[in-house]
């Protein structure tokens, strides 16, 4: 058995949790004061980004325990840590999201046969307003969503909600000058739309991820030609590639060489993982050494 540990686990200290928490309270704030305005203007344009921005806030704060989570070393209960976590997370909010664009679209068609009036200048308002909200906990995110799915769709939703604000602006503006009042659903379910999409891509994310799918941008063939490369290598099967989480890969497989002493076995190992490691980014890499090959000789498990 090889294993390789190098550089894969979290415990960098950063100031990621304090970010989060901040963007969480400002945010919850906001909420409160958009809610207040939205009833008094009667603009659903304005609750619909309330809802949305009050997802907002369950997002930021379920990412603050998933970042402190992940960051707890592996132990004897859970041997991966908590990298997982995270993914969990990204899956629990992109399913809300799709919720909650549901309920908007059905609360926008029943106000477009009858659009009720709306307070423009508080739309126009407090929608700005959520403009530099939305800018600024989108920034205190950005930091070091790079490589973080669960950060990364924090990040993306924010800044989706920066496009679905203006939109809102937008809309303020348009019924101040005309007092076509219908803009206001309309306003609604393009943010919905927006945030459907959002929510759409990281939900495929989430899925590839737990399904244990290899990761999209690795061509299992040419992998199989680089082990055969690797001198002394007779052969590969059983070969796995998944992802942990978004920045971690893990790799496991059976390679065939001939009747060797270990510590020849071992040389062909390190060079095995090597080349996983510098081609394919994956630090974690299981290998089992056979000499006769196993009874499961097949390229990828197909065990009942
Ligand atoms: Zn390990
Ligand atoms: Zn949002
Ligand atoms: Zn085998």
């Amino acid at each position: 058995m090889s294993h390789s540990h190098a550089g894969h686990h979290h415990g960098k200290h950063d100031n990621t949790g304090f970010r989060l928490a901040l963007a969480g309270v400002l945010t919850l704030g906001f909420v409160c004061f958009e809610v207040v305005a939205g009833l008094y203007a009667n603009s659903l344009a304005l609750l619909t980004d309330a809802a949305h921005n009050l997802t907002d806030v369950l997002a930021l704060g379920l990412s603050w325990y998933a970042h402190r989570l992940s960051s707890r070393p592996a132990n004897a209960n859970k041997t991966f840590g908590y990298h997982r976590v995270g993914i969990l997370v990204a899956l629990l909010n992109s399913t809300t999201l799709v919720i909650i664009a549901f309920g908007i679209f059905h609360e926008a068609w029943g106000r477009f046969s009858a659009p009720p009036v709306v307070d423009s200048d508080v739309l126009i308002s407090v929608g700005s307003a959520a403009l530099f909200v939305n800018l600024f906990t989108a920034w205190l995110v950005s930091h070091g969503s790079k490589n973080d799915l669960n950060l990364h769709s924090t990040f993306l939703h924010l800044l989706g909600d920066v496009f679905s604000t203006l939109g809102a602006i937008a809309a303020g503006v348009v019924i101040w000058l005309t007092g076509k009042y219908w803009l206001d659903p309309a306003a609604s379910s393009l943010i919905a739309l927006l945030i459907l999409w959002n929510a759409w891509n990281i939900l495929g994310e989430t899925l590839t991820i737990l399904l244990e799918s290899t990761p999209a941008d690795i061509d299992m063939s040419k992998m199989v030609e680089d082990f055969l490369q690797v001198e002394g290598v007779l052969g590969v099967h059983d070969l796995h590639v998944w992802s942990l989480s978004r920045s971690l890969r893990m790799l496991s497989a059976h390679v065939q060489v001939l009747d060797i002493p270990i510590s020849q076995a071992s040389l062909i190992q390190t060079q095995i993982k090597d080349v996983i490691n510098k081609e394919y980014g994956i630090e974690h890499c299981t290998l089992q050494m056979e000499c006769e090959g196993c009874d499961n000789g097949r390229l990828y498990c197909e065990k009942v």
